[in-house]
């Protein structure tokens, strides 16, 4: 539905009337991982966050020809502070510290000659964080049943094929997703003991070890970014866990590489993982700019928060350049978001 509608703004043109109205200043751009097509997860939720390299490469000479600047974070924010919006802006954004930005995507950066970020999750890189989608998706793709305890009782799912793959993938996918802390680590902990994964061995087989970020490190094109010591959904944490969570992460990565990783980027980044009182604690830990996974361009009006900064994400489902090409128009997301505040204010006034 949603390529649909995108291919109706794109083919009938209305896309280019409405983007003097919302294209804004300049656009932060989310990506995750950079893998081959054949390497790609079978798993919808996972697959949207993996592009591939030709895909990558098309979209940076895309945003050259259509004549942005692809700039750093910290460019980023002194146009938005200082209010110089001559030229239109991107910023490339890479979350979480994957082995394959450096094995594929760093060799394109450096190709282009072109500025990125990569925000690190420093539990990732040591092996501690408990990367729960990915184990899932182990679990499901090796076994031919899966038993988990779902609220307070033992399911067990079969899943011998791949549609019964993905639909239960996703059903526990959300259920995970949706559980508070405690008890979905320990869920998934116990899934590990039972089917003989070790947590530990997971992550470091997608992580970037500390020599490849050293190694980025030293380059001039690359920000080191903080995203938190265990990618947990800052806002179901207590507030002196978030400025841990934070604050950690940073100390580490300042140790391990001697960068200041001053911009922040919130693990998931939705409304239910990131809101007013996490984007208050990041500022007053001295960051200067913080990244969501809202999905809007970036506006002028942006510059008073600063902390709060939505991205457009390269999704693995929609690798085409006119879907670029809309996206960085602003007029898909400008829609929505005005579509949403008008319905809402509808249920005000009722
Ligand atoms: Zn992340």
């Amino acid at each position: 539905m949603a390529h649909t509608l995108l291919d109706g703004l794109y083919y009938s043109n209305a896309y280019r009337l409405l983007e003097r109205k919302y294209q804004g200043v300049g656009v932060i751009l989310t990506l995750h991982h950079v893998v081959k097509a054949s390497d790609a997860s079978p798993f919808d939720i996972n697959r949207l966050l993996e592009i591939t390299p030709e895909f990558l490469e098309q979209t940076i000479q895309h945003v050259i020809a259509l004549g942005y600047d692809i700039v750093s974070l910290d460019e980023m924010r002194h146009r938005l502070v200082n209010q110089q919006f001559n030229r239109k802006f991107i910023c490339f954004t890479l979350d979480d510290g994957y082995i394959d930005n450096y094995q594929n995507a760093f060799p394109i950066f450096k190709k282009y000659n072109i500025p990125f970020t990569i925000y690190v999750t420093t539990g990732i890189t040591d092996g501690t964080a408990i990367l729960w989608w990915r184990c899932i998706e182990k679990i499901i793709l090796q076994e031919n049943q899966i038993a988990i305890e779902m609220n307070g009782k033992e399911e067990c799912f079969e899943i011998k094929s791949l549609p019964q793959k993905r639909e239960i993938f996703n059903k526990l996918y959300w259920h995970l997703r949706n559980m508070p802390l405690k008890p979905q680590h320990a869920v998934v902990l116990a899934l590990m003991k039972k089917y003989q994964l070790s947590s530990e061995e997971l992550c470091l087989n997608y992580a970037m070890s500390w020599d490849m970020l050293k190694e980025l490190a030293q380059s001039p094109l690359v920000t080191i970014g903080t995203h938190t010591v265990n990618h947990l959904a800052l806002a179901k944490l207590p507030v002196e866990d978030v400025k841990k969570e934070a604050a950690l992460c940073r100390d580490k990565l300042s140790q391990r590489l001697h960068v200041d990783a001053n911009h922040f980027c919130y693990p998931y980044g939705d409304v239910s993982s990131a809101d007013n009182r996490e984007f208050k604690i990041i500022e007053e830990l001295g960051f200067k700019t913080a990244t969501t996974t809202r999905k809007q361009v970036i506006y002028a009006e942006h510059s008073s928060h600063l902390h709060a900064l939505p991205r457009i994400p390269l999704n693995g489902h929609y690798q085409q350049q006119r879907y670029v090409r809309l996206l960085l128009s602003g007029v898909p997301t400008g829609l929505w978001q005005s579509a949403k505040q008008h319905v809402q204010l509808i249920k005000r006034r009722n």
